[in-house]
């Protein structure tokens, strides 16, 4: 379980001013939960994060995983946090140098495990994440859902119990998000990993969230299952979002191909929604 508790972040900025990106958050996530903290941009999603893996050090309040109080981890303990939560981007973030394999077994290397030990465990998570036959390719070589397979395939390398996912598909089309929430949804499920998600996409929230914590200049405005916030949303800050997720998807539908670019991600909407995912691995590669 993680428990966010009156969680404040200051940033100092030149000139001596603060900015104040978080105010006295409280959150709770079950074990197995997938969480999505939603919000506009700068709302404070990514702030709020970054403080569960102490990327951020909070300024005031504290963390909780599995009872323990994590907010002032250091040294050997912040490492030994770390390992046991995985974290993927927007742009992936992968070595362009390193083979596909090389890039999943990254964080193995690191903890200097047998080559015999980190190849047996790259090809399980390789396929586990419908990459088998691309062991040997380079990031170059993949699509944008391909590469961001193999960041979620090195983000599972240590077994984390937690993953923080970054607008992990706002750089993708349409097609392509769905396949990649198929399968975080799948390996919610399959390994039991606690998900964080940050989007600004509700179409994504419904999709792969349990619940969901609407967030706005550093605060969350509501929070509860995700079904009952979307369908009987409490505060403006949420139906503002929700009437640009529906704006978006009438704009993605009037595209001739229906399928969205990165940046009008905040925008499949409703198509999202009802699209039937393709199997993992189904997205088109690129030639
Ligand atoms: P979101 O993820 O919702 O887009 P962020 O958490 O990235 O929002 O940012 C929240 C606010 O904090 C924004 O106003 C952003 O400019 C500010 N901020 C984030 N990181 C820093 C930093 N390192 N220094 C100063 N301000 C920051």
């Amino acid at each position: 379980m993680i428990q966010i508790e009156h969680l404040s972040k200051s940033y100092t900025l030149k000139a001596n001013s603060t900015h104040h990106a978080l105010h006295d958050v409280n959150l709770t996530i079950a074990d197995g939960e997938v969480y999505g903290i939603i919000g506009a941009s700068g709302a404070g999603k990514s702030t709020l994060v970054r403080c569960v893996n102490l990327l951020e050090r909070p300024t005031e309040g504290r963390i909780l995983i599995d009872g323990n109080d994590i907010t002032h981890y250091r040294g050997k303990k912040l490492l030994e946090l770390r390992s046991r939560i995985g974290m993927i981007f927007q742009h992936f973030s992968l070595f362009e140098q390193r083979t596909v394999l090389r890039n999943v077994t990254f964080p193995l290397e690191l903890r200097k495990d047998t080559k015999a030990h980190r190849e047996e465990r790259g090809h399980e998570l390789l396929e586990l994440v419908g990459l088998g036959n691309k062991a040997d390719s380079y990031p170059s070589q993949l699509s944008g859902g391909q590469k961001q397979r193999v960041a979620i395939a090195r983000a599972l390398a240590l077994a984390p119990t937690i993953m923080l996912c970054d607008e992990a598909t706002s750089a993708l089309d349409t097609r392509t998000t769905a396949s990649i929430l198929e399968l975080l949804k799948d390996i919610n499920e399959k390994l039991g990993v606690t998900m964080l998600v940050i989007t600004h996409s509700l179409a994504v929230a419904d999709k792969v969230c349990d619940k969901i914590a609407v967030i706005d200049e550093g605060r969350i405005v509501e929070s509860g299952a995700t079904r009952q916030v979307l369908t009987n949303p409490a505060s403006p800050i949420t139906r503002e979002l929700l009437r640009y997720d529906l704006l978006g998807a009438a704009d993605a539908s009037s595209d001739a191909d229906g399928i969205s670019d990165g940046a009008g991600q905040s925008a499949v909407g409703e198509e999202l929604v009802t699209a039937d995912a393709p199997a993992p691995g189904n997205e088109q590669e690129r030639a």
